[in-house]
């Protein structure tokens, strides 16, 4: 009795740790999947999607649209469909939901790549990031490699890393949607027109993990390992709290909260697509690297991206994805 006793408490302890340390990142498809993001592919990606050939990806070019082909061939490699109901990866918006603050823009697409849960398939956790920019202005491209040529390619990185888990039979719970919107630049106009007519219930979408732009530093960080993550408590509580927790147990960045307030005078809760989400009631998310001396120029240019800590926030927005798609129970909404 007594030896079994000893035997017992010792285990019990070991379960009840790893429970509450590993969240559900213990075991090897989730190592080989974050492992999986790597320097070397964003880098590759970012070279074609932010390269003079896309003359800037203005909404609705032609340039905008090699760009987004490109997304689709790298889609079909890795064998990652569009939605069901889809009848391709591209959502069409008229031209005239693209009114934009800028003036008329042709008709343009957003694109979206998914993978179905294994367990339970109608929540989505929808994963965003613009794969437009300026264009092009007297003779000069903005190549947008960091805005949102970053966020793009870490799209493609992160849905690579589901697809390599759900091979090995370890797919996520919950579904995963690769959201790459179009005329953000012109007034987040492509998450506008999803959130308007969205491809599965807006009630049954679980959060927006937004990236724009992860792929530099502004002035007061460079030379730090962070990222700014913005509106993640807004709506909810457990959001943060999971992203902490991802974050500790893998990139281990700084994560700075400086523009996490509404209120905040660059407003910067209001000034990217997860806004289209939040607006709705669903949670958010957004990754962000602050305003550099490049930002909006033809100088944010592939050559200037830190393509570690494009990794690094990549795998960080990966990780919390992965706790949120395969945690028992779908994060809670407890603010307004
Ligand atoms: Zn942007």
């Amino acid at each position: 009795m007594k030896k079994t006793k000893y035997l017992l408490l010792p285990l019990a302890f070991v379960l009840l740790q790893s429970c509450a340390a590993n969240l559900s990142y213990s075991g090897s498809p989730f190592k080989k999947s974050y492992e999986s993001i790597t320097s070397d592919e964003l880098k590759t990606h970012l070279y074609i999607v932010a390269s003079d050939e896309m003359e800037g990806r203005d909404t609705g070019s032609e340039g905008q649209k090699k760009a987004g082909r490109y997304l689709i061939e790298q889609y079909q490699k890795m064998g990652v469909s569009h939605p069901k109901s889809m009848s391709s990866y591209y959502q069409v918006i008229p031209k005239e939901a693209l009114n934009g603050r800028r003036g008329n823009l042709p008709e343009s697409e957003n694109i979206l790549a998914f993978i179905e849960g294994t367990e339970k398939p109608e929540e989505v956790i929808v994963i965003s990031a613009h794969y437009d920019h300026v264009g092009m202005s007297k003779g000069e491209i903005y190549n947008g490699a960091d805005d949102d040529g970053s966020g793009t390619v870490a799209l493609l990185e992160i849905a690579e890393a589901f697809q390599k888990a759900k091979k090995s039979g370890k797919g996520p719970k919950r579904s995963i949607l690769f959201l790459h919107v179009t005329g953000e630049e012109h007034g987040l106009l492509g998450s506008k027109y999803y959130a308007d007519h969205p491809v599965f219930p807006l009630a049954n979408t679980v959060v927006d993990l937004n990236i724009d732009m992860i792929g530099r530093c502004d002035p007061g960080n460079c030379g730090k390992d962070y990222v700014y993550v913005i509106g993640s408590e807004m709506l909810s509580t457990e959001l943060k709290k999971i992203n902490e927790a991802a974050n500790k147990e893998t990139v281990n960045l700084e994560l700075n909260y400086k523009y996490d307030d509404p209120n905040d005078k660059d407003r910067l809760y209001y000034r990217s697509d997860h806004y289209n989400f939040a607006k709705n009631g669903i949670p958010v998310a957004f990754y962000f690297d602050g305003i550099h001396e490049d930002y909006h120029k033809p100088t944010d240019t592939p050559d200037k991206i830190d393509y570690v800590a494009l990794k690094k926030r990549t795998q960080l927005v990966f990780a919390t994805a992965w706790e949120l798609a395969n945690r028992k129970d779908r994060i809670v909404v407890d603010k307004k």
